[in-house]
């Protein structure tokens, strides 16, 4: 038969219509920046038909969408996003981090959930186009370490109610304002899953980018805010594997039990039931290059050398390790939060306490790696010139 061919995410093809009202910028500290409902003057769309493909993308003024109440959306989680982060550097750049894998991340969850593909460079090129139209006044120069949150979605817009793979899809992109990461005293406290609630499960789709990820997690959440804690560290199945902490990957820095070698243990991703986070990633980079055995970095800093470990671990692993004094130090890893150290955990009532440092900043490890990738990010120290930055 015929094939139709339909037309790609084109990013050259992007038109500009600029803001007429242009909003001012909130006061570093405001409530106002903190509330994260401020976004800069523009955004970009770009909408997608199953006939047609993908219409020229537009940057245009931030504003409300327009979508009719029988939009596949509203009713069949047809939504995925990213999130990532433009940041103003000490040395006066923009940059941002690791953007490309993001994109494809981006690609992957629209897959999970049946909205169109598009090559990932293309919606790179959209990302950065909006980055360098509204970062240079959102971003003063005078504000280094200030950063927006980029949060580029896709949604089924299909209007047809039947439950089916939407036919209409539309891509868009904006960036919110956020206030700077403060430090939390005492560190992140995580109130561990209950038996009876779950983030992800294996078949299902924990690993996307999906809001349908998030939801039906706020139940847990809130309940755990109530209590006085900051996440949920999600666990699954009889063995209480570990999986996450809220919205980042969850790291410990423990002693083997075989034989008291220093580790730093993440869960695998290969149940599919855990993020592949861009932090996640990097970290395991970082510590693989900065500090294993042979690692110079490790030598000249003085750090015993770590193993890094992907695998399945569970919480009554950390609960024994805490027990026998090996459990070292844990972190949360994300754009969100970034680097947080972990200085309590609870699970069936019963709390861990965990080393954080003496300034609360985090033990030696978790604070090599937040300066590390501070640095890239940031451009500062040695961090600067770096392949990521
Ligand atoms: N896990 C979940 C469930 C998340 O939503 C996020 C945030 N994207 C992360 C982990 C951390 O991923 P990243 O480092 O790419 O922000």
């Amino acid at each position: 038969g015929l094939v139709a061919k339909v037309a790609q995410l084109d990013a050259s093809l992007l038109t500009t219509a600029l803001t007429t009202s242009p909003r001012s910028v909130p006061d570093m500290g405001s409530a106002e920046m903190a509330s994260q409902k401020v976004c800069t003057d523009h955004m970009i769309q770009a909408q997608w038909s199953e006939e047609r493909g993908w219409e020229a993308p537009s940057l245009q003024p931030y504003g409300p969408l327009s979508l009719m109440p029988t939009s596949s959306c509203l009713h069949y989680a047809t939504q995925c996003f990213e999130g990532m982060k433009l940041y103003r550097g000490h040395d006066g750049k923009l940059r941002l981090f690791r953007p490309q894998l993001n994109c494809k991340r981006m690609l992957m969850s629209t897959t999970r959930i049946a909205l169109p593909g598009f090559q990932p460079e293309e919606l790179l090129k959209l990302i950065v186009k909006l980055c360098a139209t509204d970062g240079p006044k959102w971003l003063p120069k005078d504000r280094p370490g200030a950063f927006l949150y980029i949060r580029p979605a896709m949604i089924g817009t299909d209007f047809a109610l039947g439950v089916q793979r939407p036919r209409e899809a539309l891509l868009f992109v904006m960036l919110t304002c956020f206030a700077p990461m403060d430090d939390i005293p005492g560190g992140v406290k995580l109130l561990a899953s209950q038996d009876d609630m779950c983030r992800a499960w294996p078949g299902g789709f924990g690993y996307a980018k999906v809001g349908a990820n998030y939801g039906p997690s706020l139940v847990a959440q809130g309940e755990a805010r109530e209590k006085g804690f900051h996440q949920i560290l999600w666990l699954f199945g009889d063995d209480c594997v570990i999986t996450e902490a809220g919205a980042s990957n969850f790291f410990v820095v423990w002693r083997a039990k075989e034989d008291g070698r220093l580790q730093v243990v993440t869960a695998d991703l290969n149940e599919k039931i855990v993020l592949d986070g861009v932090t996640r990633r990097s970290t395991l980079e970082l510590l693989r290059t900065r500090l294993s055995s042979t690692s110079a970095t490790a030598i000249r800093d003085g750090l015993e050398p770590v193993e890094v470990v992907e695998r399945k671990f569970t919480m009554l692993e950390i609960e024994e390790a805490h027990r026998e004094g090996r459990l070292v130090e844990a972190f949360a890893a994300g754009t969100a939060w970034f680097i947080a150290p972990v200085g309590h955990i609870q699970f069936r009532g019963r709390d861990l306490q965990i080393d954080i440092g003496a300034d609360g900043l985090g033990g030696q490890y978790t604070a090599r790696v937040k300066t590390w990738l501070k640095n890239i990010m940031l451009g500062e120290g040695d961090g600067i010139g770096n392949e990521w930055g």
